[in-house]
């Protein structure tokens, strides 16, 4: 018998030192190029609203092949070279296959936690880095609360005390994911003494309720069953995740929807103006990429984006209306 989050943590570490996740599901930097070089372009325009800062920390959570940050970087390189002479590039990665993969391409510092990022101004880029962090389940029934866990292969609820929580579902389930809210707090905190900026790009459901999915060989499969055999996920909280780190000090912005976050970036622009230098079929494929990015029915909406950042910066490229 264990507590979920004890299980999702154990079946996503064996998960991701086995398995090639992106076999079984894609993210927004491997469906378009261009994703990567907007937040590159973006982190050079907050570096330049940060007076500069040489050197400067650039940092990403959860790289997995390292595709976002190749995208950034080259897009960097060619917009900002000043930037991109002061940056150090860390990463915090647990998985010792995805390590490998990010070596490839990237030259960078590993850690294992955020905790273990050097000090001094930061960067921070994250992109379905928090759904892949453990989530505890509160369920609500008529004879009180109850916890849930995991037994030989199946959910057991024990009763427990109420949790401490602002809105019921309709589900009735509560879902709390401790880490995230912990690197929130740890991030809002880093930022209200020393300049800089983390954004949070993930799922995040509006309305809660049971939200863990797994995926396994490409499709939904049951999440209790097999451990380290599927990838399992969970909407990201982004209310609480900014609560977090406005307690500890930060200032927040968002969260935005995706889709629109990314069209006031120039998502379409860019993606035009690429597409004219591309054969036709390559040209139609960037086109329909950036709709997938950013169209409500897609991922447009249901992605969200989260900035934790130093109070008294300019307004962060994006989020304003
Ligand atoms: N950002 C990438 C990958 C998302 S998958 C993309 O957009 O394609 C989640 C990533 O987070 C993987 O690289 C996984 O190994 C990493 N990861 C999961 N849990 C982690 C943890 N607790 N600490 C550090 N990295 C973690």
């Amino acid at each position: 018998m264990e507590r979920l989050d004890h299980f999702m943590a154990r079946a996503n570490a064996a998960y991701y030192a086995a398995h090639d996740p992106y076999a079984d599901f894609t993210t927004a930097p491997e469906i378009s190029q261009v994703f990567g070089e907007l937040l590159g372009l973006w982190a050079a325009t907050v570096w330049e609203s940060m007076g500069r800062p040489d050197p400067v920390i650039l940092a990403e959570l959860g790289p997995g092949r390292g595709t976002l940050m190749h995208d950034a970087l080259r897009a960097i390189r060619a917009a900002a070279p000043a930037f991109a002479a002061a940056l150090r590039l860390h990463l915090v990665e647990t998985s010792p296959r995805l390590r490998a993969l990010q070596a490839e391409r990237l030259r960078a510092t590993w850690h294992d936690s955020v905790a273990a990022l050097p000090s001094g101004p930061l960067l921070l880029l994250a992109n379905e880095f928090l759904d892949a962090l453990p989530i505890r389940q509160f369920v609500h029934r008529p004879d009180g609360w109850a916890e849930r866990h995991v037994d030989a292969g199946a959910p057991v609820d024990l009763t427990c005390p109420a949790p401490a929580v602002p809105v019921l579902p309709d589900d009735g389930i509560v879902e709390l994911c401790e880490p995230a809210l912990d690197i929130a707090r740890l991030l809002g905190s880093r930022v209200a003494d020393s300049p800089g900026v983390a954004l949070f790009l993930d799922y995040g459901a509006a309305g809660g309720g049971d939200t863990l999915q797994a995926i396994r060989d490409g499709r939904f499969a049951d999440p209790f069953a097999d451990a380290g055999e599927a990838d399992l996920t969970a909407h990201v909280d982004f209310d609480a995740v900014a609560t977090a780190a406005r307690e500890a000090g930060a200032a927040v912005a968002g969260p935005v929807s995706q889709g629109a976050f990314l069209v006031r970036l120039g998502l379409l622009h860019r993606t035009e103006r690429l597409a004219r230098t591309q054969p036709p079929e390559r040209a139609a494929a960037l086109l329909g990429a950036a709709r997938r990015l950013s169209e409500p029915a897609w991922m447009g909406r249901l992605f969200q984006v989260l900035a934790i950042h130093s109070r008294g910066l300019p307004d962060l490229p994006g989020f304003a209306a």
